[in-house]
């Protein structure tokens, strides 16, 4: 399910409440910032899900470092290991994917770079 409201993102139970608490206000300013890299208006999945150990065990079969995963077209999955910190970058990242299919790695991560810049500033 998609939607236009990235400030109501629901994240799943198993994710601690104080790390999404800690997080939470940042979710719309990163929507903004990807947006506006976009150049369009986008639908985000409206919520975010636990990787499971098979996930995990799946995207590092993939070569990926297991803390999230974007499914086309709109699930994201984040691993509920991750800090506050390294789950606001994940989901940011995901998203990227979200709003920018076919990129590769690198472009995301370059992406990503500049969304947390317009966000915080540094
Ligand atoms: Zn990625």
């Amino acid at each position: 399910m998609l939607r236009r409201r990235p400030g109501r993102t629901r994240f799943a139970s198993c994710f601690n409440i104080l790390k999404v608490n800690r997080i939470k206000k940042y979710v719309e300013p990163i929507a903004k910032a990807i947006e506006e890299l976009a150049g369009r208006p986008i639908d985000f999945p409206e919520a975010v899900l636990c990787m499971t150990s098979e996930d995990e065990e799946y995207a590092k079969g993939q070569g990926a470092f297991g803390m999230g995963m974007y499914i086309p077209n709109g699930v994201v999955k984040l691993n509920p290991r991750l800090s506050a910190w390294e789950l606001l970058l994940e989901l940011s990242h995901e998203w990227l994917h979200h709003a920018f299919p076919g990129y590769s790695e690198e472009q995301i991560d370059a992406l990503n770079d500049q969304v947390m810049s317009m966000v915080f500033g540094r």
